[in-house]
Parts: C-alpha cells; structure tokens; sequence
C-alpha cells in the first residue's frame, strides 16, 4: 500500500502516524472488544477519550481556564449562524471583515440575524490582500468583529500587525481559523471566540472545534435552538446529545500526534519552512506565478497559476500520476492550489517542486 501527497483543501490528508494507529485499533480499541465507534459515548472508557482530547487541546493551543473547549456537529458554517444566535439580537449591529468566499459566507448568514456592518473588502469575490487599514470602517457599537482568518481558497492570511489592531478596537473578536488553526502558535485570550471545522488541520469532517471564553456564554437569544447554543455544549460536555465520537477520537490522535512531534512550536517551524520553500519556487519561476500580495500569504493553502492556462489539464493529470493529488484550484479562482497543512509532510513539498519543475522544463 502506498499513500499520496493529498493537496485537497478539506477533507485533507491526516497524518499517516494516526492513520496507522486508527488502523490498530479499529477492531478493538484498548482491548475493550469493540470499535471506539462503537462504544457508548457514556462509558467511563469513551469519556476518558474524550477528557484526553480535551486536554491535549488545551494543552497545544495554551488555552486559558476562562476558556471554554466545545466539540459542536454541523462544522464550521454552522457556527455562523450560531455566532449571532449567542451574542446579539435581531437588529443589533456586528462588525465583518469581507477577505474572500468563507468571509462572504458568514456575512450572508449573519445578516439573517444582525446588522452586518463590513469593515472592510467585499469589493470583489477573491481578494488578493487584505484591505489596508486606512479603509477600514468599523461601527462605534458593534456587538462584536469578525475575521476569516485565513481564506482557504485564496490562500490570503491575516498578519499579525493586522490582528493587533482589530484586538486594539476592544470589541470581541471572532476567528473563523478552520484552514489555519494549530499551524503557529497564538495568543487565545486575544480572541473571545475561536471556531474551526475539523476537516483541515484537525480530523475528519462534520465536526467543529469551538473556543469560548466564558463570559461570552449565557446571553444567546431567546430564539436560538438548543443546539445552536454554545451553552448547551458547555453545560453538557459537549454530550447534550450524541456527538460524533469516531470524528472526537480521530481528532485525539491528530493532538497526540502534535503534542510528540515537539507542539504547534515545533509543527510552525515545518510550516513556515514548507510554505517558504514553495512559494520562493514559484516566484523563482516564470513558468508560474501567485497572485496573492507578498507578505499575506497563506502559510496553509498555496495558490498558483501556469502562465499558459491550457497546460493546466496536462498539469493536473501529470502530477495526479505522479503521486500528487487534489491540485485543482478552487473552481471560484481558477488554477492550482496546494494546501499543505500540518499533516503534510515536507518530502511532499519536495516532490511537488520537484514536478512542478519537470513539468516547467519540458513545457516551458
Ligand atoms: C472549510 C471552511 C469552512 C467550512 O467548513 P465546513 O466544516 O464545511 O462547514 C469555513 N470556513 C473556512 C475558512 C473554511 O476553510
């Protein structure tokens, strides 16, 4: 059996380490006799899984005790509506940064709930930059702002200098970080809330990891569902129903695994250097080229275009024989797209470069 470098940005490739383990134990997990799948949610066995996820979560991410961890069903778009569901009522002004697709798709669900104020971008469908400061306009009595911290089909990532003056409006500032969660280390308490779908750089899909701090609970309307409701995953240990047990303990691995390799520490230096080492090819290249402005530039999805556009089926089928999976861009931008999360390993990077350069020289 041999395994491919998966590019896809979501479901997306999972570390082959916790893939094999899963695999160990599929039949028989820790000589209980069943699947974890299998396994009441209940059990003192399941509940010490879950406890264990917990807390290698807030352990990697240093998540601080006003902090609440939530593993809600529904991935992350459901929380865009949750997000005004818990924290403002109908009529309410929200602030929203416009940075791309997943920007736009929280906006248009906020905007069933709320008073969308956008800050900033929407100009255009895919931005290549973020908007510069100077044309940002929040609203005095925003309930809170909102960011897509990193847009996964651009590849167009907030800066640090960017955050620190959204931090400095004091609203609560809410993250979208399903495409970049875990990829550098961050300071939580900067945040009031974090959410993320898991099927990036997480585990598998369906699920939502979300970080909340405590103060934000409790004030949902009157109108929200209970499963809409933050508090309801709080108060229950995110068991008021049944959760999606298989996708919890995939998940445990994927902290484990991130915890051995040295910590989101450790696994930002890879990712740093992975993502560097790729985009110096590109523009190193006349055969291929970013759009995105230089210093925004995703560290997770890395978005390129052939000079020659007609080469781009050739491309595809090449590296796709090669071993090189999932490269087609996102069909709302075009192109090509290498989404190379934590659990892409750098010999994929390599090989894809090393393509990326047969390629060029024989097309070129
Ligand atoms: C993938 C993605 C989503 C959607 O996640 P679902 O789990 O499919 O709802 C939302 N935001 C961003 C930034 C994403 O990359």
């Amino acid at each position: 059996m041999s395994r491919a470098f998966n590019f896809s940005a979501g479901p997306a490739m999972l570390p082959e380490a916790v893939m094999r383990k899963a695999d160990s134990e599929f039949l028989d997990w820790n000589q209980t006799g069943m699947s974890v799948m299998e396994m009441s949610h209940r059990s003192k066995e399941y509940m010490a899984v879950a406890t264990k996820m917990e807390a290698d979560l807030r352990d990697i991410m240093a998540i601080p005790d006003n902090y609440k961890v939530l593993f809600i069903h529904g991935g992350a778009s459901m929380q865009f509506g949750a997000i005004p569901l818990n924290l403002c009522e109908q009529g309410d002004t929200v602030d929203y940064f416009n940075t791309g697709v997943w920007s736009t798709k929280a906006i248009k669900e906020a905007a069933r709930f709320a008073n969308v104020n956008v800050v900033a971008g929407g100009q255009e469908a895919n931005p290549t930059e973020i908007p510069t400061q100077s044309e940002w306009s929040f609203s005095e009595d925003a309930k809170y702002i909102h960011i897509c911290s990193n847009e996964t089909i651009t590849g167009l990532e907030f800066q640090e200098d960017q955050l620190e003056a959204i931090f400095a409006q004091g609203k609560p500032v809410i993250a979208d970080m399903s495409s970049n969660i875990m990829c550098r280390e961050i300071d939580v308490s900067k945040y009031a809330m974090i959410y993320a779908g898991a099927q990036k750089n997480i585990g598998p899909s369906g699920l939502a990891v979300v970080i909340v701090r405590d103060d934000l609970l409790g004030s949902a309307r009157e109108a929200c569902p209970t499963l809409l409701n933050w508090e309801t995953y709080a108060n229950n240990e995110s068991m008021f129903n049944t959760p999606a047990t298989f996708a919890w303990y995939l998940a445990g691995l994927v902290f484990e695994w991130i915890k051995e390799i040295g910590g989101v520490k450790a696994i930002a230096e890879i990712n740093q250097r992975k993502a560097q080492k790729l985009y110096d090819f590109i523009d190193a290249s006349d055969f291929y080229s970013n759009k995105i402005k230089d210093s925004e530039r995703s560290w997770m999805n890395v978005t390129f275009d052939l000079k020659n556009s007609e080469l781009d089926t050739a491309f595809l089928e090449a590296s796709k024989a090669a071993g090189l999976l999932s490269l087609k861009g996102h069909r709302a931008f075009g192109g090509m797209r290498a989404s190379i999360y934590n659990a892409m390993p750098e010999a994929g990077i390599d090989a894809l470069i090393e393509f990326m350069q047969q390629f060029a020289d024989q097309h070129g």
